[in-house]
């Protein structure tokens, strides 16, 4: 008899959702993780305090940038993603079948992605690429999710600078609604959600700003104030029309591709310049000494689909910050989590005109 308190007790697994129609994760041992400074239980003898700095065994050798197995993975690559029960009218599970790896950012415990060198963030642009690559080549994976947790406020334990990689074997909700919207869009115009938006958007004349005038004066439905925060030869920071957090920033590639694999060697350069000034405003814009948490979420096409519908996605790089303004942070209440709507604190044209300001 299998007890479900024991530590053996694998019981990770993914649960159907039947009113939203989309699987949960349940993964009960991530509450075993460390925090930082905190001693592992099964390392007493350990002597490090940061796991992935290079005088920790994950962390040793020589490295740029580096990847390594989640040990405290919530999805497993060694299960099978088959539905296993259907028990009385509503209860699927599934094992939780899929891959979770890290990618350490640099060796320097105190960096951080807007204090690394420019060759260190094509350093690790290359890795994503080659993670992709080879990720996408485990057949029953659907999405590969590129992400990194930046700061205590989003729950990040560890400082170290480092990501994550995710990799589904179905595609996850919002990814999802992406896609589709994609797909009909293109059905209707044939043509491209987001060439189009960026195209509109590169239109919208910058704002001239009247010393007098206030953001409740400004009509900002008009099209008269820019969305922009930076752009290069390649790529377009903006935060969007629709954006669903005050400071939220898309990156968006000018020409239009699905997926990081493709970028172009120039493309590679532009981009890790692009994501250092995003990153290095949004340090600017917390302003006091410390970095700003953030999420990044990397949007590209699905895998192992049909090739049509991973060419209709146009990649796409988002950054969420739970801070709302200096000091103050945006928390999902009521409306947001009772009803799935969100309430922004703030027009994208006012934020995006104070991000475009910032010059770090
Ligand atoms: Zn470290
Ligand atoms: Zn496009
Ligand atoms: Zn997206």
């Amino acid at each position: 008899m299998v007890n479900e308190n024991s530590d053996n007790f694998d019981n990770s697994q993914y649960r159907w959702d039947p009113f939203h129609k989309e699987w949960i994760i349940y993964a009960p041992k991530r509450n075993l993780r460390p925090f930082q400074g905190k001693k592992f239980e099964d390392a007493p003898k350990k002597t490090w305090t940061c796991p992935f700095c290079p005088d920790a065994p994950e962390g040793s050798g020589e490295w740029i940038v580096k990847q390594l197995p989640n040990r405290f993975a919530s999805l497993d690559e060694n299960k099978h993603f088959t539905i296993e029960k259907i028990m009385g009218s509503f209860k699927k599970t599934a094992p939780n079948y899929g891959k979770c790896e890290v990618i350490l950012y640099s060796q320097d415990h105190d960096a951080s992605f807007g204090t690394l060198e420019h060759q260190n963030i094509v350093a690790l642009i290359k890795l994503w690429q080659e993670r992709f690559e080879a990720l996408k080549k485990m057949k029953y994976m659907k999405y590969i999710f590129i992400m990194e947790n930046r700061g205590k406020e989003i729950g990040n334990s560890m400082t170290h600078p480092h990501g994550q990689i995710f990799s589904f074997p179905f595609i996850p909700p919002k990814i999802e609604k992406e896609y589709l919207a994609f797909k009909q869009y293109n059905e209707e115009k044939n043509s491209c959600l987001l060439c189009d938006i960026l195209k509109e958007e590169q239109e919208v004349p910058e704002f001239k700003e009247d010393k007098e005038d206030k953001e409740d004066k400004h009509d900002f439905n008009n099209g008269t104030n820019s969305r922009i925060v930076c752009e290069n030869e390649d790529f377009l920071a903006i935060i969007p029309y629709y954006a669903h957090w005050a400071f939220e920033i898309h990156i968006i590639p000018k020409r239009h591709f699905s997926s990081i694999i493709e970028l172009k060697d120039n493309e590679i350069e532009t981009l890790a310049r692009i994501m250092k000034v995003v990153v290095r405003k949004y340090d600017a814009l917390h302003d006091d000494g410390e970095i700003m948490p953030y999420v990044m979420a990397m949007h590209n096409a699905l895998v192992n689909t049909k090739q049509k519908s991973e060419n209709s996605f146009h990649f796409h790089i988002e950054y969420y910050t739970p801070f709302r303004g200096k000091g103050k942070l945006k928390f999902l209440a009521g409306v947001e989590l009772g009803t799935g709507t969100m309430i922004c604190d703030a027009l994208p044209e006012f934020n995006a005109k104070i991000m475009r300001d910032l010059s770090p």
